[in-house]
This record gives C-alpha cells, structure tokens and sequence, in this order.
C-alpha cells in the first residue's frame, strides 16, 4: 500500500494512520510452510521533529513445520515494527530505514522486508520433540518403534557367545 504523506511531511507533530490487510503468501520461507490468510497492518507515520517515524503491527497466521518431526501447525504471528522513511535511506545501512517515493511511503515494502528480517530459522513442535525414526520414518513422540528395540552391543556379543 502507499501512504500518502502529504499532509504530515511538513509539519512536526502530525501523524497519519493506517489499517489494512495485505497478502504476504510469497513469503513464507521455511520453517513456515504457508501464510494462511491475509496479513493484518495498522499503525502510523508520525513526523517527529522533521524525521518520519513508522510504528506498526503486523498480525498473521502461519504453518509452521516442525524441523524433526515435519509436524504441521498453524501459529499466529505478532510482529511490532519501526522504522524510519527518508529521501536518502538507499544510502543508509540501518534496516530500519526505508526510502521515500516522492510524498508517498511503501508500507508493504516495510512489513516485507521487516517480516523476513525477523523471520525465524527454524521451529520445533515442542523443544524436546524426538523427531522421526531414521530407519522406518515412524514419528517417536507417538512412541517406540519396533526399530529402537536395538540389541545392546554388550548383549550382543553375549548372544554370540550363546549361540556357540
Ligand atoms: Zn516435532
Ligand atoms: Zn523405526
């Protein structure tokens, strides 16, 4: 969306706000499998002495997978966002500073760049999930498989020794 700064680009001290939805399917990345539905955007620009100051939340739902145990599950995401808008940002290594189009501003482009940013890099169901069985794929938080009935080695030798 373009936000219109016209009225507040001059004068310290006026904001102008926003609420919208947006479409952020394109970025789901891995740990997150889908953007379910819209994103939600509100906030505001705010001139702040001269300096345009963007303060937003961003609220969507996702479906995560689970990094061990491929398990699916649909989390909500919450995000706070800041950042500021300038004539000459493309020269600024700060993330949070995002460039001005003439009067306008680019929120979708902010809440792109602020949600990948942040984006998490992995994401399990639970911290000790057991992930799945590598020889028979059989999830273990469901419990054993017939496969970790592994003899011992100790035993094993044993059972040679048995067997003679
Ligand atoms: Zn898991
Ligand atoms: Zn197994």
């Amino acid at each position: 969306m373009r936000l219109d700064l016209r009225d507040i680009i001059q004068i310290p001290g006026e904001s102008v706000g926003f609420d919208y939805e947006t479409d952020l399917s394109d970025c789901a990345d891995p740990p997150i499998k889908e953007i379910v539905g819209p994103a939600k955007v509100s906030g505001s620009i705010r001139n702040v002495a001269g300096v345009l100051t963007l303060t937003a939340q961003l609220d969507l739902d996702a479906v995560f997978v689970c990094d061990r145990c491929l398990r699916e599950e649909t989390r909500h995401i919450h995000r706070d966002i800041n950042a500021t808008l300038a004539d000459n940002a493309q020269d600024s290594e700060d993330p949070e500073m995002f460039p001005l189009y003439g009067n306008f501003a680019d929120i979708d482009e902010i809440v792109v760049t602020a949600f990948l940013l942040n984006a998490e890099e992995s994401w399990l169901c639970r911290e000790d999930c057991k992930g799945l069985c590598p020889q028979c794929g059989a999830d273990l938080n469901d419990g054993p498989c017939s496969c970790t009935k592994e003899i011992d080695p100790r035993l094993a030798v044993l059972g040679q020794f048995l067997e003679k």
